[in-house]
């Protein structure tokens, strides 16, 4: 590792070896628990760097190959980010592919601290949607409900029980800077269900087993809770007991379920609860 260029705020390292310490604890981020003990996690790209920092979140190291084209956009950010404090790694395209483990790894890589949110509380707007999802298990899936809750107006999304990780590349990289704009709420199982009593609006659950059509329910007079299950077994039965109603997109052909992600998409875009009008 270089000296150290200048003090503060961040600190600016040159980094050229792949068993560089630091360079080995950022590599160790891939696993969950070490996301968890440092609180923190990797996002790649200089729109989703970028994105975080614009929406707010805390940035503690950047991560940067100086011979990048973009290399003006790069350093702007890169000075940017190190007036709020985070330190700036400049590294080579060895060091970047070895930390997201991609032969053309994104040029910006950035270590930053999670942020997980308060549950909501005494929602009573009737244009307000949440959604809870019930052991999610799949990056893809969770990335994806998060893009499309933000592009749908969610106001949030409740993690229940053992879920993947949001902050993982993976679910970060499916939703495509939208992790940024989404709080993200988690809970066990028993406080959920205490929590959901304080829950002012409708619950709706998705179910195979659903006794009504989801096209019937009148989702605008109150303020909804979304409920979706898990991808193998669905809602178990504490969870779906507790719903207001238990709603079943009907389907055509020979598949037994929608995929997670694009039911929750079928039931938010449906709801329309806070897409712009229509222009006539
Ligand atoms: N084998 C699982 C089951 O028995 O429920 C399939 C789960 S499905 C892949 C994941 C979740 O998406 C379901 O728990 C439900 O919340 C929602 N879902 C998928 N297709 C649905 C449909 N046609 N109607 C209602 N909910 C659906």
């Amino acid at each position: 590792m270089s000296e150290n260029i200048e003090n503060r705020p961040g600190r600016i390292f040159e980094i050229t070896a792949v068993s560089n310490p630091r360079i080995k604890s950022i590599k160790a981020l891939a696993q969950k628990k070490n996301r968890d003990q440092g609180g923190v996690f990797l996002v790649e790209g200089m729109k989703l760097v970028r994105d975080a920092f614009e929406n707010g979140w805390e940035i503690e190291t950047l991560i940067y190959a100086a011979t990048t084209n973009d290399s003006a956009q790069v350093t702007e950010l890169a000075a940017k980010l190190r007036v709020a404090g985070a330190d700036i790694l400049e590294v080579n395209e060895k060091v970047l592919s070895s930390i997201t483990r991609r032969d053309n790894p994104q040029m910006v890589v950035g270590v930053m601290r999670q942020n997980w949110q308060r549950a909501p509380e005494k929602i009573k707007n009737p244009s307000s949607v949440w959604i809870a999802l019930d052991r999610v298990r799949d990056p893809g899936n969770l990335g994806t409900i998060i893009r499309t809750a933000d592009s749908a107006g969610a106001e949030g999304i409740i993690l229940i029980g053992e879920t993947t990780d949001p902050f993982s590349l993976e679910a970060t990289r499916a939703s495509m800077g939208s992790i940024f704009n989404v709080p993200l709420v988690r809970m066990g199982v028993p406080e959920f269900l205490k929590w959901r009593i304080s829950w002012e609006g409708m619950v709706v659950g998705t179910h195979l087993e659903g006794a009504t059509d989801f096209r019937t329910i009148d989702y605008q007079s109150e303020s909804v809770l979304l409920l979706m299950g898990n991808e193998q077994q669905g809602l178990p039965d504490d969870l779906a007991a507790t719903c207001d109603k238990l709603a079943l997109i009907p389907m055509h052909g020979a598949a037994d379920s929608l995929n997670l992600a694009i039911a929750t998409g079928v039931m938010l875009f449906h709801m329309g609860k806070k897409l712009p009008p229509i222009e006539s």
